[in-house]
Order: C-alpha cells, then sequence, then structure tokens
C-alpha cells in the first residue's frame, strides 16, 4: 500500500490493519477471476512490468516476496520471454521482450532483486522519489535506499530513473507543484547521478493520477517518456506497465504476461478527506 494512502486511511491501527486486509482480499479475488477468465493473448507482445518492493512485507500488496521474484524470472523464461530495457520493448512492441521496473526506490530491490538480475544479466530500471532517497520518506528510512544504496543499485546494473520528489497524487496536484514534483526531482537526480534523467514514472500510475497538464509539464520539466501502471486505461502519452503484486504466485504471474490485467486497475478505497498535497 502507498504511503499516502496509509496516511489518509488515518492514524487507527485498527483502521489501517482493517485496510490492508480489504485491499489484499479484494485484490487478489479480482486478479484470480481475471486470470481464470481470460484467455492468454494470441500474439507475442512486448511487456513492461512494474514492480515495487522484493522482501519488505510491510509494503502489502506492492511487495513480492524474493522467491516469488525468482520465480517469476524463470517463468518468463520458461514461456519465451526475452528480458530487455523499456527502451528495447517499445522499439519493438510486436517482439516478446520483458522489461522489469521497480518503483518508489525500497532497499529490498537492492539486497534482494539485484543480485539475482545480475546472475541472470536481466536488465531493469527502478524509478527514485528523491525525496525518499534525501531521507524524507514518512515512514523513516529503513525500507529505501538513500543515494548511497541508489549508487550500489546502479553500479549492480540497474538504471535509475525519477519517481517524483514526494510521491504525491499528480491528479490532485496545482500546477506549481506538479512542476516542482517534475522538475525537481529530475534536477536532483542529474546532480547526484551526473548524467541526463529523461524517464519518469507516475506515483500510483493509475488513470486519476495524471491529467494532460501534468504531461506537458513533464515534457517541459525535459522528461521523454512517462511511464504509467496500468495498459489499457492509462493516461494518453503514457507508456504502458503491468502492476506485478504480492499474490502473482505462477499462475496469477502468467495471466499477467498473457494480459489479464491490461483492463485492470489497483482499487483505492476513496479518501475520507483532500490528500495532504493538495491542500
Ligand atoms: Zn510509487
Amino acid at each position: 500500500m502507498s504511503t499516502a494512502l496509509r496516511a489518509r486511511v488515518g492514524a487507527l491501527p485498527a483502521a489501517q490493519l482493517a485496510y490492508r486486509g480489504a485491499v489484499a482480499g479484494r485484490l487478489a479475488a479480482e486478479r484470480w477471476a481475471l486470470a481464470l477468465r481470460r484467455p492468454a493473448a494470441a500474439t507475442a507482445q512486448g511487456r513492461i512490468l512494474a514492480y515495487h518492493s522484493v522482501g519488505t512485507p510491510s509494503w502489502g500488496v506492492n511487495d513480492v516476496r524474493p522467491r516469488d521474484f525468482e520465480r517469476h524470472l524463470q517463468l518468463a523464461v520458461d514461456d519465451g520471454w526475452a528480458f530487455a530495457t523499456p527502451a528495447a520493448v517499445l522499439a519493438e512492441p510486436a517482439r516478446k521482450q520483458l522489461a522489469l521496473t521497480f518503483d518508489d526506490g525500497a532497499a529490498s530491490v537492492l539486497t534482494h532483486a539485484a543480485p539475482v538480475l545480475r546472475h541472470h544479466g536481466v536488465p531493469a530500471t527502478a524509478f527514485v522519489v528523491t525525496g525518499w532517497a534525501d531521507g524524507g520518506h514518512p515512514d523513516g528510512a529503513a525500507d529505501v535506499l538513500d543515494w548511497a544504496g541508489l549508487a550500489q543499485l546502479e553500479a549492480a546494473g540497474v538504471t535509475l530513473a525519477s519517481h517524483s520528489v514526494t510521491h504525491p497524487d499528480f491528479g490532485r496536484l496545482g500546477a506549481g507543484e506538479t512542476q516542482r514534483e517534475l522538475a525537481g526531482s529530475r534536477r536532483r537526480m542529474e546532480q547526484v547521478l551526473g548524467r541526463p534523467v529523461d524517464e519518469f514514472a507516475i506515483p500510483f500510475g493509475q488513470s486519476r493520477n495524471w491529467t494532460a497538464a501534468a504531461g506537458r509539464a513533464a515534457a517541459d520539466a525535459g522528461y521523454t517518456t512517462v511511464y504509467a501502471q496500468a495498459v489499457d486505461t492509462r493516461p494518453p502519452g503514457t507508456v504502458p506497465r503491468t502492476f506485478i503484486t504480492r499474490i502473482d504466485r505462477p499462475a496469477v504471474f502468467r495471466a499477467a504476461l498473457a494480459g489479464a490485467f491490461d483492463g485492470w486497475e489497483e482499487w483505492y478505497l476513496p479518501a475520507p478527506d483532500p490528500a495532504p498535497q493538495s491542500r
């Protein structure tokens, strides 16, 4: 679950637990139903996967167990997928190529995913929340990488790109905040990395989390590619990514690769109050 959502639900532990259970339960039911209902896609088509953490159980549905992650890679190989960068997938969409991306800069990506990726020579991209790398994660710094950790991730072969400064919902942001989140994260990353950063992944990444104005602001800030976390329902002008979740054991993962969830979006509890970033 996202930190912003957790903040919106309120401070009561009981409410948080109930929310977490409801999200996980409904998400599992929906994904299993879709996995069983929809036939596999007939034609090979490139796909970009959106992971978050790999071995951070407190991240709920966004977390994938390390052993499940390894199973995913094996399944993809068994099913004839070739691993590639997102750019290669986009350049030849008809090829059966699979790109891996990881949002939020979770420390477990360095500890659990990077060694596996490196061992198998699998490319990957990590989308970094620069304010969290600077120590500003609301839950503390333990679960996310700082810049030193991100440098290790890059040294392990993972490409770093931007995921905003504070992980806001761009669907609710004003023009000034939108510009600061986009340009500020790009500037901070380029300052640390010493190279251009042209790719951006939308926080939450669903159809309601982006606007046409945000798209124009992203282009103005210098981004050439903006990734969603949805496929058929993604905002116009964004690149599709397939969200991979904690419940994606082999059958569900295989269904995700075959396109069973392309019309699906992660379910959110309606927010009881305006989001903090819109105040
Ligand atoms: Zn994110």
